[in-house]
């Protein structure tokens, strides 16, 4: 069964205002439609969202490495101080029994943020070969993944907030180290993305292979 989408009906959406523009069938994929209530122009498609959101994710997945490898903090005794990575704090403190802590880092700087890089290297791969494609889940996971996203802030906020409050004391004090800059990277990177996938795209894909697969069963 051919799903009707509003691209086979030569339709495209104004991201802007939401109206349903005529897009005429001969016109040029990567040309701009202008909306008839906003004025405003438009893709019907993101243009080259599938390399788009290539590339932005292998540079989350790049900025990744080096905040796992850089202290994410320092932490200064009687001046001397110990640098601990993302996984080597999460270890410290599982060590001094606070759990959900150390749960809420482990989730928030190494599942979420694996979890969207390899969940949209999937979506693309899924896109490009149409492979067990499946819209309808696949476009709720889509969505899941971008809901998910910002919450990786969470580590970035508790590090900020371990910093302000050690601070106050005049024996230990805590430094934020360098991989807080990579991490805001990954998670900036992987934002982006995230919006540069056209989840339609999806859609798209499973019609052009149904037409194909009816036009051939028509034979
Ligand atoms: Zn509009």
């Amino acid at each position: 069964m051919l799903t009707n989408t509003a691209k086979s009906s030569n339709l495209a959406l104004c991201p802007q205002c939401h109206k349903l523009n005529d897009y005429p069938a001969y016109a040029d994929k990567k040309e701009k439609v202008q909306c008839v209530r906003c004025l405003g122009k438009f893709y019907q498609r993101k243009p080259y969202s599938l390399q788009y959101t290539l590339a932005w994710n292998v540079a989350a997945l790049i900025a990744f490495i080096p905040a796992n490898l850089y202290p994410i903090m320092i932490i200064y005794s009687l001046g001397i101080g110990d640098p601990s990575t993302i996984l080597s704090g999460i270890g410290q403190f599982v060590d001094q029994g606070l759990y959900p802590i150390a749960a809420i880092i482990f989730t928030a700087s190494i599942i979420v943020p694996l979890l969207k890089i390899i969940g949209l290297f999937l979506l693309v791969y899924r896109v490009y070969t149409g492979v067990r494609l499946r819209p309808e889940k696949h476009s709720k996971f889509y969505h899941a993944l971008e809901f998910l996203g910002p919450w990786s802030m969470l580590d970035v906020f508790v590090v900020t907030l371990l910093v302000a409050v050690v601070e106050l004391g005049f024996v230990t004090s805590v430094e934020a180290g360098p991989a807080i800059n990579y991490f805001t990277l990954t998670v900036i990177f992987t934002m982006i993305a995230a919006n540069s996938f056209d989840p339609r795209l999806l859609w798209d894909k499973k019609q052009n292979s149904e037409t194909f697969k009816e036009e051939n069963d028509n034979r």
